[in-house]
């Protein structure tokens, strides 16, 4: 073959590989329905003034459970009791756990009930950052169209913006076709145990199959972060699993002049090291829906990475972490400069990707760091499971999909793997399909008041949220 004939089929192969890209980019249908915006409900002023009150209790979870201000949780009850008078006495409402709130609003069928969910128990605010607060963490205050507080974001919102929706359909009459429950946990920051775990007891109890539940989860967000025009919004359709185990080596120490080769840090240190350069593998499963509906939306290369995953597919579970990861944040070992110390210890998280199990890191952990010196024990805080990953190819989906769009108009909506834990995880035990999301629309600085600085949202993304779940009430069929 000569030199000319070489460079021809190169040039061919070269044309065919890219006119294969450029044609799985341009037949990469996007997978977005269409839904009009409808016309917003009135909402009374005083839902304002309501959502302040509500920001005011300290309903503080702590690791310490003696901690708790009961006054506090038990005034947030009475509040909700009377600021919500209909929904008081018109719902069937079961108290949980000594604070955890149930409502239970019978509808028109006996088709399958929902579950609409949320929590009003807040983290701490540590003193030191105290004084960075532009509006006092407890204070519910209004700056400059912002309402300030512990848990305006992370997640009063869910539970007042729901309560008002209730209240509102209430003194009109309204009657959902379905039968819905209405959950408000007061544990969540700690484990959720005695809050939604117990309202899945209870409802287990009484034989209900929830068609779907709907919890907290990703607020809406400027799509350009992900090299989209429109805003996004992530209905996280599965959570990540969590664990931590504690490594702990223990040998004969001895002097620090006559060191061993394989001395205690050192040992420890390498199974540290061990179980950072042998990861977890990547899996596309539980995020391929999520790459499959936000891929075709982004801009022309970006969406050329994503309809070729055949190609880009490893680089982009990557980006995404979309795997087990394993994350050392704990390490302590030795006591004075001379002394080899018997013993040392680290402790090491990972989030589970689901899929996997807490078993399987356990097994992992075992393997790689391969010293009988080194316990592997998981932390007594435990663990959870990954959850299943339920489909956005559901109609509780679609339902979820038209109402963010009937209320926040032309949004591109996505499944989304949560890479943190939430009440959920109690939920999927009894439902057909369980979502996650935080229908507040909201700027990249104000991301940062989750768990942070603060946390505020502003009086239109407030009253929106009070439209989502008025609308997602009336549509629920
Ligand atoms: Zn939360």
């Amino acid at each position: 073959m000569n030199l000319r004939k070489i460079f021809f089929s190169f040039l061919v192969l070269i044309v065919l590989f890219c006119s294969f890209i450029l044609f799985k980019t341009l037949t990469f249908k996007s997978l977005q329905r269409n839904y009009q915006k409808v016309a917003s409900v009135t909402v009374p002023e005083s839902a304002i003034r309501r959502f302040q009150d509500a920001l005011a209790f300290r309903t503080i979870s702590y690791s310490d459970p003696l901690l708790l201000d009961t006054t506090a949780f038990s005034g947030f009850l009475r509040y909700v009791a009377t600021a919500f008078p209909l929904v008081d006495s018109l719902l069937e409402k079961r108290i949980l756990g000594g604070y955890t709130l149930l409502y239970q609003w019978s509808g028109q069928s006996d088709s399958s009930p929902a579950l609409i969910y949320s929590h009003y128990d807040v983290v701490p605010v540590d003193s030191a950052s105290l004084t960075k607060w532009e509006a006092p963490p407890f204070s519910g205050d209004i700056l400059d169209g912002y309402i300030y507080g512990r848990g305006a974001l992370d997640d009063k919102v869910g539970v007042l913006a729901t309560l008002e929706a209730m209240e509102l359909l209430l003194s009109k009459g309204f009657r959902p076709a379905r039968t819905l429950y209405f959950g408000f946990g007061h544990d969540e920051e700690v484990g959720g145990n005695n809050g939604a775990g117990l309202i899945v007891s209870y409802l287990k109890k009484n034989g209900v199959k929830l068609k779907f539940s709907l919890d907290e989860g990703a607020p809406l967000m400027d799509g350009k972060l992900v090299g989209i025009t429109r805003p996004v919004a992530l209905i996280g359709t599965a959570e990540k699993g969590y664990v931590s185990y504690k490594l702990t080596i223990n040998t004969l120490g001895g002097h620090s002049s006559t060191p061993t080769e394989d001395n205690t840090i050192g040992s420890l240190a390498k199974a540290i090291v061990q179980l950072e350069q042998n990861q977890f593998d990547y899996l596309i499963a539980p995020v391929a829906e999520q790459l499959r509906y936000l891929g075709p939306e982004m801009h022309f290369f970006r969406r050329m990475v994503f309809a070729n995953l055949w190609m880009t597919e490893s680089m982009i579970l990557k980006q995404l972490n979309a795997h087990t990861t394993t994350a050392p944040t704990m390490i302590e070992g030795g006591i004075k400069d001379n002394v080899i110390p018997t013993t040392a210890s680290v402790v090491i998280n990972f989030r589970i990707m689901p899929g996997q199990s807490i078993q399987e890191v356990y097994d992992h952990v075992l393997e790689v760091v391969n010293d009988p010196r080194i316990q592997i024990t998981p932390l007594p805080s435990g663990g959870y499971e990954a959850s299943p990953v339920s489909s956005a190819n559901t109609e509780a989906f679609e339902l979820l999909e038209k109402t963010v769009k009937q209320v926040f108009g032309d949004v591109v909506v996505s499944p989304f793997l949560l890479p943190a834990g939430t009440d959920s995880k109690y939920f999927v035990t009894i439902s057909e399909s369980s979502y996650r999301m935080n229908p507040a629309k909201i700027s990249g600085i104000s991301a940062a008041g989750f768990h942070g600085l603060n946390e505020r949202i502003s009086v239109e993304s407030y009253l929106s949220s009070v439209q989502f779940y008025h609308q997602l009430i009336v549509n629920i069929e």
